[in-house]
């Protein structure tokens, strides 16, 4: 679960990373009481889940009462790439020396917390690691040690953060590192780190994911889930108990386990994809077609099934039954294996469907290539 950047101070503080005294509002007139509590001048952030606020116009400073109203007006109901801003963060504003970037994260491959911190903040970090990967360094830490205040004020050495700004900025490593493991984050970002003109070294920005594996631990997570904006895709597969992420891209992809849904999505790359899980019976199957079926860039679908529990003769009734009640947009290509598999083979060719709504790739490559010649001629 994403937080949002008000959220993820919220969280911050708990582990007592410094951040601005501020406040969310949602109305012109709310902005204008947190500025006031807050003190001026203020920052009027608009509250979406994606990067560049600034550059769109979504972060503003403000000296009065008048600015405050003029801004939140602007800044509430404005579109950034896609996100409709209905909440502002009003905070004080900062007086800002230098920026810099933190980051915890998870290697899976090492098996190890990552830290990553460079003296290039308030940029996004992929450019940073383009034009200057140099500038970031990245240690990683072995959850058993953990990471202690020395090391930590290492890194921010080797980072060249400059010397007024080691003793702040190793401080806030250990706290988000604290944050991260304690509270459960798949990331836990501050972009940018800043150093003040007074030498106090505080999170301008965050950008935390919450680990939903570990939701059941954290009862007080409910009033981050409330506010999630699932899309209107999302919201149709959890009522229907379906795993499915909403992605761009034009062919739907419905697959067994989460495993294949995610390397049939590389193997196709840019798509939709819905994970039936085990049982695939009709009414799941039919749920999983309704949902793929209800996004309009969906110009193919691709069933990928490796049957282990899911037996491939209840996949193929459930396609012939789902194709019966649902009226579908698109295509399916359809990769049937593993147990039951040829019984499900013929029973799809046994249902008499035209060869151009149905057809049937014998591996997972073939199927994935169908479907994207499909959705490339339509
Ligand atoms: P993002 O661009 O969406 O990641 O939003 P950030 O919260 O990171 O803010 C973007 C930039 O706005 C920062 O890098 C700062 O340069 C600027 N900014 C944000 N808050 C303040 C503030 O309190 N004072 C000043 N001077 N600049 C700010
Ligand atoms: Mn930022």
């Amino acid at each position: 679960m994403d937080l949002f950047e008000y959220q993820g101070k919220q969280y911050f503080a708990r582990y007592d990373i410094p951040v601005s005294p501020g406040g969310p509002a949602d109305t012109v007139d709310e902005a204008v009481k947190e500025a006031n509590q807050a003190g001026y001048p203020v920052v009027v952030k608009a509250q979406v889940q994606v990067g560049g606020r600034g550059k769109a116009g979504g972060i503003k400073l403000a000296d009065t009462e008048a600015e405050v109203r003029e801004h939140a007006a602007a800044i509430l109901g404005m579109d950034i790439k896609g996100h409709v801003v209905k909440r502002v963060w009003v905070e004080a504003a900062s007086d800002i020396d230098e920026e810099y970037y933190a980051s915890f994260t998870l290697d899976r491959a090492a098996k190890k917390h990552l830290l990553m911190l460079s003296a290039e903040g308030g940029v996004e970090i992929e450019t940073v690691a383009e034009t200057n990967p140099d500038a970031i360094v990245k240690l990683h830490i072995d959850p058993v040690d953990g990471l202690d205040s020395a090391t930590a004020r290492q890194a921010c050495v080797g980072a060249k953060l400059p010397d007024r700004a080691l003793d702040g900025a190793a401080d806030i490593l250990v706290k988000l590192y604290r944050c991260f493991t304690e509270g459960d984050c798949d990331l836990a970002e501050i972009n940018p780190l800043i150093l003040k003109p007074t030498g106090e070294v505080h999170a301008l920005d965050a950008k935390v994911t919450l680990d939903d594996s570990a939701l059941f631990r954290h009862p007080e997570w409910e009033v981050f889930g409330a506010t999630q904006e699932l899309d209107e895709r999302e919201m149709m597969a959890k009522e229907k108990g379906l795993q499915y992420i909403g992605l761009d891209g034009d062919v739907g992809i419905i697959a067994n386990g989460a495993g294949l849904a995610m390397s049939t999505l590389d193997v196709v790359n840019q798509v939709g994809g819905s994970d039936i899980g085990g049982g695939a019976n009709a009414d799941v199957m039919a749920g999983a077609l309704e949902v793929i079926n209800f996004d309009d860039n969906v110009t193919s679908i691709l069933i990928n099934i490796f049957g282990g529990i899911t037996r491939g003769d209840e996949v193929a009734k459930g396609i012939v039954e789902a194709m019966g009640r649902v009226d579908l947009r698109a295509p399916i290509v359809i990769r049937l294996d593993g147990t039951n598999a040829t019984e499900g083979r013929l029973i799809l060719e046994n249902a008499g469907i035209p060869e151009d709504e149905l057809r049937s790739e014998p591996t997972m490559l073939d199927a994935a290539r169908a479907a994207v010649s499909i959705a490339n001629e339509n």
